[in-house]
C-alpha cells in the first residue's frame, strides 16, 4: 500500500487529506499526516480558555471571504461546509471592511480551526500526528526518507508539503541540495496581446514595466539576484498550414520536409516529428498514395508557407527571475 506523507495539518493539509480520500476512494492509500504544533489549525487555530473551553478565539485568521472569481469553482466546498453548520454567513457590520463587489464572507461558528478539523474527520482513517516536526527529507531507493526532531526517521512514497515556503527552504536533505544550487526562480509570461505592442522594444525598456507589475501583484517577493528578459519573436501559431497534419513535404528526391507546430498547432502534443514521411520513399506502395509535389505546386507549397510565417508574430516575453 502506498503511503502518502502530507506536511502540515493546516487547511491546506487537510483538505489535501480529505481530496485524497474522496477522489481515489479505490486506491490502497495510507495517508499520514505529520504538524510540529500540538494540535491542528495552523494559521487557522482556535485557542481554548484553560479556564472554560466553551471560551475560544481565533488566534490566525477571522473570516473567510469567498470571491466572485472563484464563486463557481469552489461553490461544492462551500455548500459543504455550510450544511455541516461549520460556515455561517457573516452578518455583522465591521467597521472600515471593504467589501468586493459580489463577494460573501462567512464566519464559523465553533472557530476557525472546525474548518481544518471537518477536512480531517472527511480524510477518513488518515492518520494524523502532532509535535511531529519535520527537519530533513532524503531521496533513499526510490522512496522519501522523512526525518522529525525526535523520534526515527519514516519512508514514504509520496511526500505533500503544506508547510509555508519560509519553513520549506529552512528543510535539510536533498530537497535543499537541489534549492541552493539552483536557487527558486520566477517565470513571467506576458500576455499576448502586451508582447504584440512592445514586440519591437528595446528589452532594457520592457523589463522595468514587468518587474513594476510583478511588484503590484507580488509584493513582497524577494530582490531578484538576476534577471534574464526573453522575446520569443516567433512564439505561437496563430494559423497553422492547412491541409498538412504533421508535416509538409517540399521534394521527394532527395526528402525535403517541414515540420513542427507550424503544422498542426502550439503545445507539445503538437510538435510533431515527420517520421511518415521520412520512411516514405523506401516504400513503392506508400508512394503512391502520397500526393507527389510537381512544379508548379511545389511554388505555391512555398509561397504559402512564406505568407503563412508572416502570421507567426511574436507575443510572448519571457522573464526569469532568479
Ligand atoms: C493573523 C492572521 C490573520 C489571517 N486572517 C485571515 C482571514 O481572515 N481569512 C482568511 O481566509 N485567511 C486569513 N489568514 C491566512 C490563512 O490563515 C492562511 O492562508 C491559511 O492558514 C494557510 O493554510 P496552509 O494550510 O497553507 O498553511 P498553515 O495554516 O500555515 O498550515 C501549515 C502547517 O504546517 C505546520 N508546519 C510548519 N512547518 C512544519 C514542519 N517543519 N514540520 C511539520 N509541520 C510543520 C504548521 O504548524 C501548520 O500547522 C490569516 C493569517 C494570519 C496569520
Amino acid at each position: 500500500m502506498a503511503r502518502v506523507l502530507i506536511v502540515g495539518a493546516g487547511p491546506t493539509g487537510s483538505l489535501c487529506a480529505a481530496l485524497l480520500r474522496r477522489e481515489l476512494p479505490q486506491r490502497p492509500l495510507r495517508i499520514v499526516l505529520w504538524d510540529k504544533a500540538r494540535g491542528a489549525g495552523g494559521r487557522m487555530t482556535t485557542s481554548r480558555s484553560p479556564h472554560n473551553p466553551r471560551c475560544t478565539a481565533d488566534l490566525g485568521a477571522q473570516y473567510i471571504t469567498l470571491r466572485p472569481a472563484y464563486a463557481l469553482k469552489h461553490q461544492s466546498f462551500y455548500e459543504d461546509l455550510l450544511a455541516h453548520g461549520v460556515l455561517k454567513p457573516l452578518t455583522a457590520p465591521v467597521e472600515g471592511m471593504v467589501m468586493e463587489e459580489g463577494s460573501h464572507n462567512f464566519v464559523t461558528p465553533q472557530g476557525i480551526s472546525s474548518i481544518v478539523k471537518h477536512y480531517l474527520t472527511e480524510s477518513a482513517g488518515a492518520d494524523v500526528f502532532y509535535e511531529h516536526h519535520v527537519t530533513q527529507i532524503y531521496l533513499r531507493g526510490g522512496k522519501w526518507e522523512v526525518c522529525k526532531k525526535t523520534g526515527s526517521p519514516e519512508q514514504f512514497d509520496i511526500v505533500v508539503l503544506t508547510i509555508p515556503v519560509p519553513q520549506i527552504l529552512q528543510l535539510q536533505g536533498d530537497i535543499v541540495n537541489k534549492s541552493s544550487e539552483f536557487g527558486p526562480s520566477v517565470v513571467v509570461h506576458t500576455s499576448v496581446p502586451f508582447g504584440t505592442a512592445h514586440l519591437e522594444w528595446d528589452k532594457e525598456k520592457v523589463q522595468p514595466i514587468i518587474l513594476d507589475h510583478l511588484e503590484n501583484i507580488m509584493p513582497g517577493l524577494p530582490k531578484p539576484t538576476s534577471i534574464k528578459c526573453q522575446k520569443w519573436r516567433y512564439s505561437q501559431v496563430t494559423k497553422a498550414i492547412p491541409s498538412c497534419p504533421g508535416q509538409m513535404t517540399l521534394h521527394i528526391k532527395p526528402l525535403l520536409v517541414c515540420g513542427g507546430d507550424g503544422f498542426t498547432h502550439s503545445n507539445f502534443d503538437g510538435d510533431e516529428v515527420p517520421i511518415k514521411c521520412a520512411a516514405y520513399p523506401k516504400s513503392g506502395a506508400t508512394r503512391n498514395k502520397q500526393p507527389v509535389p510537381v512544379k508548379g505546386r511545389k511554388k505555391r507549397v512555398l509561397e504559402r508557407i512564406q505568407v503563412d510565417i508572416q502570421m507567426y508574430i511574436s507575443h510572448v516575453t519571457r522573464f526569469v527571475i532568479s
